[in-house]
């Protein structure tokens, strides 16, 4: 052990799928020692030659090491992995992706067992892992003293986002920020499907969209504005009466041009409900409203 690793924190980490290998090498390149499982053996071995201790179980594992990082399939593995695991007085930091209640379940369950929890919540891929100027980061919620205590080493692979002591907080921010990238996904689909079948190229129309969508996302802080005073009508650069009667548009060009409209119908049906309640001075705002049951 060169002097430099002698003060690193020792990390378990169980799960070696594509994340929890990219987070063990983070973690092997920056010298802390590390310890693996994985319940199928053979994914570790390319780890142990790099420099991890390989654990025979996954109660081995916890036991070599306080902080336990979890980076598993979904929530029911975790409890598969950890079943009969004693979890006393451990750290544990659990990154697989799971809902809000889930979370908070594990949080409570982690407690019964006399474990610290900390949830997380991955915004990255794995080439963006141990890259820090991709820009991935993950989100934690759950015990601040936890996210503080080990903020230095979890900020190894990727950046830190500490979101609040409900240990849902982390699962609930991942899952709105990718629930708004499908929107974006399902906006991009429609738009490259009404030029499928023209003489235009799709890569220059990408460009376009790219370029069109980064300067439309800052909508996003007017809407919070109006969300947080309860004035809709605030600051409203396009009407939401003049958007509704610019919809025809966009379905006819889709009817003519061979297009399901079935993406961008949900949501123009939503701003025709919020123009008809009275809602014709606002922008979008409203929706949200609607949505909220
Ligand atoms: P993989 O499918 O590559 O790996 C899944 C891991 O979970 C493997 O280690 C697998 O073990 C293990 N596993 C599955 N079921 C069980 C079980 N019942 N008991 C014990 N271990 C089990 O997934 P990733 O590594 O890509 O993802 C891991 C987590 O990270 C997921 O929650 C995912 O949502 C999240 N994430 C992944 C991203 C990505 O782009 N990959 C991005 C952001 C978050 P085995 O090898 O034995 O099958």
């Amino acid at each position: 052990m060169t002097p430099n690793t002698v003060e690193k924190t020792p990390v378990t980490l169980l799960g070696l799928g594509a994340m929890g290998t990219a987070l063990a090498r983070a973690w092997l390149a920056a010298g802390h020692p590390l310890t693996v499982w994985n319940r199928t053996p053979a994914r570790a071995a390319a780890l142990a030659a790099e420099g991890a201790t390989v654990a025979d179980s996954a109660a081995a594992a916890v036991a070599a090491n306080n902080l336990v990082v979890l980076c598993l399939l979904d929530d029911a593995s975790v409890g598969e992995a950890l079943a009969g695991t004693d979890l006393t007085g451990r750290d544990l930091v659990n990154l697989t992706t799971g809902t809000p209640a889930q979370a908070r379940a594990r949080a409570a369950w982690a407690d019964e067992r006399g474990a610290r929890y900390l949830d997380g919540g991955i915004m990255a891929v794995p080439p963006m892992v141990g890259v820090p100027q991709a820009g991935g980061y993950v989100f934690y919620s759950g015990s601040r003293e936890l996210f503080e205590r080990h903020r230095q080493t979890l900020g190894v692979p990727v950046g830190t986002t500490y979101v609040g002591q409900d240990a849902g907080y982390a699962a609930l921010h991942d899952v709105a920020l990718l629930s708004a990238m499908y929107g974006m996904f399902a906006g991009a689909a429609h738009a490259f499907a009404l030029i499928r079948k023209e003489d235009i190229d799709p890569t220059s129309l990408a460009q376009l969209l790219a370029d069109w969508l980064v300067a439309m996302a800052p909508a996003v802080h007017r809407t919070a504005e109006q969300l947080r005073s309860g004035d809709y009508t605030e600051g409203v650069v396009s009407r939401l009466a003049m958007q509704v009667a610019g919809t025809p548009t966009f379905l006819s060009t889709a009817e003519q041009q061979g297009v399901s409209p079935e993406l961008l119908s949900p949501y123009f049906a939503l701003m025709r409900r919020r123009l008809a309640e009275g809602g014709g001075d606002e922008d979008l705002s409203g929706v949200v409203d609607l949505l909220v049951r």
